[in-house]
């Protein structure tokens, strides 16, 4: 039986290679529908291809122009729409939209209970809790997209997760892995949207580079897998081959290897637990590589990474102003408002000026990030 999918966020990076995975196995899935953004063009080469039952566009005028020509298929718009869009019948709901903006489609779709793929970490960041205890009710499964929970998924597949010990997440570095702290001072956003071993999204390439990515990973690895930030280990991995580690009681390490291609881990999120062929993927080949370097993290250096860290121990509403602070910031040095080090300075101010509220509601969530994107936005004045 075909597999139904919903896909948010479909004409961003994840969203594109998922296009993909869905396109290569015809009969194991149907894109039944998806969210588009403000990527008219793409949207409509979607829309032949996979003749999708429901479409949602960021701009209910997008989704007006495609009414008119596209008369099988019901057009959406707005936050509204992407929640419609989520809950609409389907098998897996795959959420790769950026941002927290991803928090309340996937709340919805928990509640009936739909199987979610998730790539939108900001959704877990800032309301981990939430997303976990409501998948708990309503008996949904939460499956990992980003590589690094993938391999920690996959790792600890029929093992005993009170017998793992640590959960190592690796780190390529990112952009500016061979820069000093003097360097990054006067970096551009060119040079910050260069990543060594990955073609993503313009916010999780910055993030990449600031390493506010590998923090929100931890804070991800600590919701998805219930490991203390204590358990939670970072080591910087330049090659990007070893995904990422689980460590057992008895010094046993797992670890889940693979060439950096996300349509891996988006695939086996797809079909977990069986594994489909990838007939035209290049294989892993140790041999060709003959060398992986491992390095300790250096949290002076990577400021943003002790940050995170910071956050998640503290709990609360702490990770939801890392979040959207960093979200906030992000979007100003995109803009070239701010310079490269003054996202983590502002990230930085946002949290200390915060008096975290602990099992945060998700009104209290919302307003907070809200608030916090406000702050951010007047640090400047
Ligand atoms: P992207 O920027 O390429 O795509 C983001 C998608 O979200 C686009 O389709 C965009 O239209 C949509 N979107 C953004 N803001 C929206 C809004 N306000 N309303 C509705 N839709 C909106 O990003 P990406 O690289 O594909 O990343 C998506 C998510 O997956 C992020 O959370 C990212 O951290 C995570 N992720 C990405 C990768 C990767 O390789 N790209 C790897 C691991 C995790
Ligand atoms: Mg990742």
């Amino acid at each position: 039986m075909s597999k139904k999918i919903i896909l948010l966020g479909a004409t961003g990076s994840i969203g594109v290679q998922t296009a993909d995975i869905i396109r290569e196995h015809p009969e194991q899935f149907t894109l039944t529908g998806f969210s588009a953004g403000r990527n008219i063009e793409l949207a409509k080469e979607f829309i032949k291809e996979f003749k999708p039952e429901i479409v949602c566009m960021q701009s209910e005028q997008d989704a007006g122009t495609l009414r008119g020509e596209f008369p099988q298929t019901a057009f959406v718009s707005g936050n509204e729409g992407l929640i419609e869009t989520a809950v609409y019948d389907a098998d897996v709901l795959v959420n790769a939209v950026t941002g927290s903006v991803g928090l309340e489609p996937t709340l919805e779709a928990i509640k009936l209970g739909r199987t979610i793929a998730i790539a939108n970490k900001e959704t877990l960041v800032t309301a981990g809790h939430l997303v976990m205890e409501s998948a708990k009710r309503y008996g949904a499964a939460i499956l990992p997209v980003d590589s690094e929970h993938s391999a920690l998924f996959q790792s600890l597949n029929g093992e005993k997760i009170e017998q793992a010990t640590k959960l190592i997440l690796t780190a390529s570095g990112g952009s500016f892995r061979d820069s000093t702290r003097a360097d990054l001072k006067n970096v551009t956003v060119e040079e910050a949207l260069n990543h060594p071993n990955w073609s993503m999204g313009a916010k999780i390439t910055i993030d990449s580079a600031t390493m506010v990515n590998k923090g929100l990973e931890v804070i991800e690895a600590n919701v998805l897998f219930n490991f203390g930030y204590d358990d939670i280990e970072v080591l910087l991995h330049r090659e990007s081959i070893i995904h990422s580690m689980v460590e057992f009681r008895d010094t046993s390490v797992m670890a889940q290897l693979g060439t950096p291609d996300m349509r891996v881990p988006i695939q086996y999120a797809l079909t977990y637990p069986d594994r489909l062929e990838r007939p035209n993927a290049k294989r892993l080949n140790l041999a060709e590589i003959g060398k992986l370097h491992f390095q300790p993290m250096d949290y002076e250096r990577f400021h943003a990474l002790q940050l995170a860290f910071d956050a998640g121990r503290t709990g609360g509403t702490m990770t939801t102003v890392l979040n959207a602070a960093n979200e906030q910031a992000v979007a100003m040095f995109l803009k070239k408002e701010i310079k490269f080090l003054q996202i983590e300075e502002l990230i930085e101010r946002a949290m200390m000026a915060h008096n975290p509220i602990a099992s945060p509601d998700l009104e209290t969530i919302l307003q907070v990030d809200s608030e916090t994107r406000k702050a951010v936005q007047n640090m400047l004045k």
